[in-house]
């Protein structure tokens, strides 16, 4: 089976020129019509020749062996591959998905492509009698966009309309944990709107860089809007409002982090949540893997079984409070007695482990060993920027102020910032 070389694997070949990737596979004779590049490469005086491509996808528990022998391609060759990528790829990686692509010219490997994902590339190719192995470079461009829209039904739903990847979602809701309870707080017609970084390559998001900027106009809520900026003791990046007010308090506004769970739950449900006081705690209904997080730094007294509360983590923290958390299906890996946990680390998952009759955290605040309510604490922001700081950091959310401004004008009408009950 010889065939022509199709239409796009000149346009790959051509493309491999450009950008400077050492590739014996572009054979500018191949091409049927002038080409501009072609012009400055030598052209031998020798008839067309043919090539032929095979390709494939990795499959599961498949080896490159195996993948390869799929396609035709002999066990000598491959090791010959592999060989070439030693130091470059490692095969053991490969993941179902992956995509290979073989070129021969008669019984001779021209070209070995292996592609994972838009901007993975190793190649093989011939040069002379030799293989050799290369990692494709490829050009990525980081823009600032500005994504914006308006609550339905989650967040999640609002992102997709909006055309970005709903795992932007996580991001947002990470960046205003202090503030808004994204399982509990949004309300249909609640508006957000948020500044990120995002990597390009031809036309595609590669990946998200950090949220730059983020606001959350909520019925429940009130308006919240934050900047990325470094403290200026810690080196660290955090979150300010607009008057250099401090985001971060010591504890988060919900045990649980926000997550797509695919489940008949989701983040859709909208708990009603009551302190009862025999109850010692306060229920949050939620999908069973549900990811919960410590709400504040502090150290694991507990990780583990303890009766009717299944599955327990409790955690002892600096403002003398104590936190529990039950029923979790699973508790994350590495939280055991005496570990030291950060605000927002994930301690377990949502389950119905213990007395329960269906999947729900059971949150428990102490003070002084007796149990007090959670939803009536609330606790002062970490330190604001110092004065001397103010200047450079309204200089550097000028732009970002300017990106928000537009629905700012149109929430400044709406509603006076005044945050809910
Ligand atoms: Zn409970």
């Amino acid at each position: 089976m010889i065939r022509r070389l199709p239409p796009s694997w000149l346009a790959t070949a051509v493309f491999a020129v450009v950008f400077g990737a050492a590739c014996s596979a572009s054979k500018p004779e191949a091409a049927p019509e002038p080409d501009p590049i072609v012009e400055v490469l030598p052209l031998p005086l020798e008839p067309p020749r043919s090539y032929e491509v095979r390709s494939g996808l990795i499959q599961p528990n498949d080896t490159i062996v195996s993948a390869m022998n799929r396609i035709e391609v002999e066990i000598a060759t491959t090791h010959r591959i592999v060989a070439a990528l030693e130091g470059i790829f490692d095969f053991r990686k490969a993941r179902p998905g992956d995509e290979l692509r073989v070129t021969f010219e008669g019984e001779q490997l021209e070209l070995f492509e292996y592609r994972r994902g838009p901007v993975e590339e190793y190649r093989v190719s011939r040069q002379g009698e030799e293989l050799i192995g290369s990692i494709r470079e490829f050009e990525v461009e980081k823009e600032v966009v500005r994504v914006a829209g308006t609550i339905e039904s989650s967040l999640w739903v609002a992102l997709q309309a909006a055309g970005e990847d709903p795992q932007t979602a996580l991001a947002f809701a990470d960046v205003l944990a202090w503030d808004v309870d994204f399982y509990m707080d949004p309300r249909a017609g609640d508006s957000f709107q948020f500044v990120i970084e995002k990597y390009v390559h031809e036309g595609k998001t590669v990946r998200y860089g950090d949220i730059l900027a983020a606001e959350y106009q909520g019925e429940a809520v009130g308006r919240k809007r934050v900047f990325r900026y470094p403290n200026p003791q810690t080196g660290n990046l955090e979150y300010y409002a607009e008057n250099g007010g401090a985001a971060r308090r010591a504890f988060l506004k919900s045990p649980l982090k926000f997550a797509f769970i695919s489940s008949r739950y989701g983040s859709r449900v909208h708990p009603i949540l009551k302190y009862v006081k025999q109850h010692q705690g306060v229920d949050y209904a939620a999908a069973t893997g549900t990811p919960v997080w410590a709400i504040g730094d502090g150290t694991v007294t507990h990780a583990g079984w303890m009766g009717a509360c299944g599955n327990t983590v409790t955690i002892r923290h600096a403002n003398g409070l104590d936190t529990v958390y039950c029923h979790f299906s699973k508790i994350a890996p590495g939280i055991r007695k005496g570990s030291r946990v950060a605000q927002k680390t994930v301690i377990g998952y949502v389950g119905m482990t213990g007395r329960a009759t269906g999947p729900h955290l059971h949150y428990g605040v102490k003070r002084g060993g007796k149990y007090i309510n959670p939803l009536s604490l609330k606790f002062p922001p970490a330190d604001p920027l110092p004065p001397e700081e103010l200047p450079a950091f309204a200089e550097a959310i000028a732009p970002l102020m300017e990106q928000l401004g537009e629905a700012r004008l149109a929430s400044a009408q709406q509603e006076p910032e005044v945050v809910g009950p």
